[in-house]
């Protein structure tokens, strides 16, 4: 599990992010994994307005009720349209330069925290974790871990909004079989390093996970889970919510 924040000198995405903000361009956003090929994040995508968001992402924002908080919130594009809509949110994340840009952009509430920081003990009504949000979680075995925070940080009642995808497509022959070694880690588990300019990250992991494998840890850890809404494209939005005693 990953408790620590970015340093500036460590924050390729944070950097283009208020490259971004600054200049209205930015350079590449490389991003690199075992996985899959050399990839770019197209740096204007996050800075998407509620009109050019995907389906889910607009079903999450509208759905939220109450304290929001926005876990890992990049460029603040889902904060800003919740204020624009009248709802309270804060928004965190462990990147410096994407906090720095979140309060520049009118953020309200934007501040420099980890997750799953021990100290981090406010409580919310709604938990956002959107742009493939269970990645935060980071691996599998971590799920009892994050379920005893979400715990710690909703308010009785709250839920929580996450989006993910079923990575299953990228093991698919031919024959529409799928071939997956059932023995080796779990198929949704990524590691991905990101580079803007000279500017390199730490690599770190990331968690895809299909809907049957959450449901399963997030009844285990008693939560309900509901499926809200599915994309085009193997992804989908999931409401957690716990149950009350
Ligand atoms: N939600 C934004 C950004 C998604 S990228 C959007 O949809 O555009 C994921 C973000 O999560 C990054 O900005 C990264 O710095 C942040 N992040 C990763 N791990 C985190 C953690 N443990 N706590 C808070 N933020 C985290």
């Amino acid at each position: 599990m990953n408790y620590s924040l970015l340093s500036p000198d460590k924050d390729p995405m944070g950097a283009a992010i208020a490259d971004y903000q600054k200049r209205g361009k930015a350079s590449k956003l490389r991003v690199f994994s075992s996985f899959f090929d050399e990839d770019e994040i197209p740096v204007s995508q996050l800075f998407r307005s509620f009109g050019e968001m995907p389906p889910l992402e607009k079903t999450a924002l509208q759905l939220a009720t109450g304290k929001i908080l926005d876990c890992g919130a990049g460029s603040g594009c889902h904060s800003l349209a919740l204020q624009n809509m009248g709802k309270e949110v804060k928004a965190i994340d462990i990147s410096p330069l994407s906090v720095e840009t979140m309060q520049r952009r009118g953020v309200k509430q934007a501040s420099q925290i980890n997750l799953f920081d021990n100290h981090f003990i406010e409580k919310f009504d709604t938990i956002l974790m959107l742009m493939n949000g269970s990645g935060i979680i980071g691996k599998l075995a971590y799920m009892p871990l994050f379920f005893n925070k979400m715990k710690q940080i909703l308010n009785p009642g709250g839920c929580i909004y996450m989006d993910s995808s079923d990575l299953r497509y990228l093991f698919e022959e031919e024959d529409g079989s799928i071939a997956i070694d059932l023995a080796g880690d779990y198929y949704g588990e990524v590691d991905f390093q990101m580079q803007y300019k000279q500017i390199k990250g730490e690599p770190f992991d990331w968690l895809y996970i299909d809907f049957q494998t959450l449901k399963l840890y997030a009844t285990q850890s008693g939560f309900t889970v509901e499926l809200i809404e599915e994309g085009e494209h193997y992804d989908y939005l999931a409401r957690l919510s716990l149950l009350s005693d």
